[in-house]
């Protein structure tokens, strides 16, 4: 029999929603295109964003200390520990759903709370780009900046978000464990909101108050489980150069050296596209064989046959 493709797919946005009814029921649907892959005969491993759930998460902790003197805020670490729970609950349960909806009984399914190592000393400390939480209009951000201290940004022309630290992943903590459930076939969710960022203190890891970009970690998370596809599902089915010009390119096919100097033209936004292409590049490069693809979530299968999305290989 011919070896299993074992594909890491990292979810966005788009597969999540922005708001606790809008994720269980785009949870079913990100269940349907992930069962779809198993059916093709791929073994899969899950990964997923948490942008708005963890700037949610963080809103509603940091009223209750307001509102509350008893109650300390809660770290920015712990928030993305509480996302990765959320996230993972809802995501199990509908591909357990979906598995036994199609007569698959024997696959497992399970959420590993995942903590990423970074660099203390990573320039991305004094640097946030991370956009999390939903966007405001120009007054509400300037509102944001005044009361709450938060450093807002532009967001690819959508508006306006809050942004965090999002140092580079440097090591998953609980890869042993991850790769043994991968390893006797069971359908993993790891690495949920580019997992908890901690730094190495002897033999203790504190929480930094940090957002890993999930486009990161899940390339590493590939690399480290020796995947043969990285597929980052976003909100859109290709990556383009001159975006949203009129004279827009949409990419099929790059090689490592093209996608880097599409990247160094500036052609892929910091915190949105721009890390995607990094981590396809990254992942591309890291061994012989691996392949990365961009696109939607509803041309996952489109994508791994071939028809469709931005593919970058050597
Ligand atoms: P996700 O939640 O999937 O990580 P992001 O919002 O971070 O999604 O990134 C996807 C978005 O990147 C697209 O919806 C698009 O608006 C934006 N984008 C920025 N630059 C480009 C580009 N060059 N090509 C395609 N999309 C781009
Ligand atoms: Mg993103």
């Amino acid at each position: 029999m011919e070896k299993k493709k074992r594909i890491v797919i990292a979810l966005g946005g788009n597969a999540l929603g922005n708001t606790l009814p809008e994720q269980m029921a785009a949870v079913k649907i990100t269940a349907k295109a992930i069962v779809d892959l198993i059916e093709e005969g791929c073994e899969v491993v899950v990964a997923h964003g948490n942008g708005p759930q963890v700037g949610m998460i963080n809103n509603a902790m940091a009223a209750l200390s307001r509102e509350d003197e008893n109650q300390p805020n809660t770290p920015l670490s712990v928030c993305v520990a509480m996302s990765q729970a959320y996230i993972g609950y809802d995501l199990q349960n509908a591909l357990r759903e979906e598995l036994y909806n199609r007569g698959i009984y024997d696959i497992p399914v399970a959420t590993m709370i995942t903590q990423i190592r970074v660099e203390q000393d990573d320039p991305a400390f004094q640097n946030p780009s991370k956009p999390i939480g939903h966007f405001m209009n120009e007054e509400q951000a300037k509102n944001a900046e005044e009361k709450y201290g938060y450093i807002m940004k532009e967001d690819a022309g959508r508006g306006y978000r809050r942004v965090v630290a999002s140092p580079k992943p440097a090591e998953i903590i609980e890869i042993g464990a991850i790769r043994s459930l991968v390893n006797s076939g069971q359908l993993v969710i790891a690495c949920g909101g580019g997992g908890i960022p901690v730094t190495r203190q002897g033999n203790h890891l504190k929480g930094a108050s940090a957002v890993i970009d999930k486009d990161f970690a899940s390339c590493l998370l590939a690399e480290n489980l020796d995947a043969d596809f990285l597929i980052i599902l976003t909100a859109v089915e290709k990556a383009a150069i001159r975006f949203g010009k009129p004279d827009v390119k949409w990419l099929d096919d790059l090689t490592v050296e093209e996608a880097e100097s599409y990247i160094e033209e500036g052609h892929f936004a910091p915190g949105s596209m721009l890390p995607k292409v990094q981590a396809a590049v990254n992942f591309a490069r890291s061994g012989e064989g691996r392949t990365a693809l961009i696109t939607l979530l509803e041309k996952a299968k489109d994508g791994i046959l071939g028809k469709t999305g931005t593919r970058i290989h050597r």
